[in-house]
């Protein structure tokens, strides 16, 4: 792993983390995003043999660890297969779910995930409001304990924090301590016209991601590390490096640099059976679209934070958390 993130960012730069959507449809109604609200189709989705090609295909080219995200990538009735195939061959795996139907999969599911993600926007009632779902937040805690039982698994909470749960953050990161999984909190994206009023400014990151550095520093279980939550309640410009190290596949197989929070392209390159990728990797338009979106700015996800600006510290300091943890 270490020597292929070597070879893919400086040596031969090639995006190594593929991000895919296996599915476009959603079950929840959240009002932080509007990709429930498209109209889509699991017949306009690749089949499961099309995703094995794609998943090949980005491996022999780099990739070495796999996002599945959506959607609802647990609507896919085959995500056991697909994820069985992608251990075969030999990605790291992770899944980004509302954790809604969870419960009824895990057995297909979560022998083949290394990361579990189970976005939480809220304590209790307050998550199911903002999700539009009943009961969802008691389904979260249930997949958390049962991915618990995995213990190959690390499992997150992911929290998205706007005007509406900052009050929430605390109670969040004793549940994570309760259920012995991690926490990571993000300011929510965004998306134009629709959650224009639930979104931080600046002052709002400086409170809310002040009381995340107060409870990581009380020693509750948050992933990021504190430079990064620094990063995010002081509105530090960063670098995004997700042009040069990712790479995104929607549930059609068009693959693309990146996505607006409205889930709009940003540098479409075609679908992924159409495309000379080591040309397109090598060549000047893919090395201008990395720098277009390193000052993009649209996101703050955990993630990208974590991994901006230079990318040999922040790969350091990977190394010393999984390690040290
Ligand atoms: S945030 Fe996730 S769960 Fe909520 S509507 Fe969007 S895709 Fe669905
Ligand atoms: S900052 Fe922009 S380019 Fe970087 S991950 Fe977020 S949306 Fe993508």
């Amino acid at each position: 792993m270490g020597q292929a993130l070597i070879r893919s960012t400086w040596v031969s730069p090639r995006p190594y983390l593929l991000y895919m959507k296996p599915t476009d449809r959603c079950d929840a109604r959240c009002r932080t995003c509007t990709r429930w609200q498209r109209p889509s189709r699991a017949e306009d989705e690749l089949t499961t043999a099309q995703v094995h090609d794609v998943l090949a295909r980005f491996r022999d080219l780099g990739s070495t660890v796999l996002v599945l995200w959506g959607g609802e990538p647990t609507l896919r009735p085959d995500l056991g297969p697909i994820l069985r195939r992608a251990k075969e061959l030999g990605y790291r795996t992770s899944m980004c779910t509302n954790a809604g139907s969870l419960h009824r999969k895990h057995a297909e599911v979560l022998p083949h995930l290394d990361t579990l993600l189970c976005s939480l926007d809220g304590f209790g009632a307050n998550h199911d409001r903002l999700r539009g779902v009943d009961g969802l937040f008691d389904r979260v805690v249930l997949a958390l304990r049962t991915a618990r039982k995995y213990e190959r698994i690390r499992v997150k909470i992911w929290a998205s924090l706007h005007t509406q749960n900052v009050d929430d953050i605390e109670p969040i990161a004793r549940l994570a301590r309760d259920e012995g999984v991690w926490v990571e909190y993000f300011p929510v994206a965004r998306v134009p016209g629709y959650n224009d009023a639930m979104v931080l400014d600046a002052d709002g990151l400086r409170d809310a991601f002040g009381r995340v550095l107060v409870l990581k520093k009380a020693g509750y279980p948050i992933w990021s590390s504190a430079s990064s939550v620094v990063k995010v309640r002081d509105s530090t410009p960063m670098r995004c490096n997700f042009g040069r190290i990712a790479l995104q596949v929607d549930h059609r197989g068009h693959v693309y640099s990146c996505e607006d929070p409205d889930g709009t392209p940003m540098h479409l390159w075609g679908r992924y059976d159409q495309v000379d990728w080591a040309a397109l990797f090598a060549s000047r338009a893919f090395a201008r679209a990395r720098e277009e979106l390193a000052t993009c700015g649209k996101c703050r996800l955990p993630c990208v934070v974590e991994l901006s600006d230079g990318l040999f510290p922040a790969y350091a300091a990977m190394f010393w958390q999984s390690v040290t943890r």
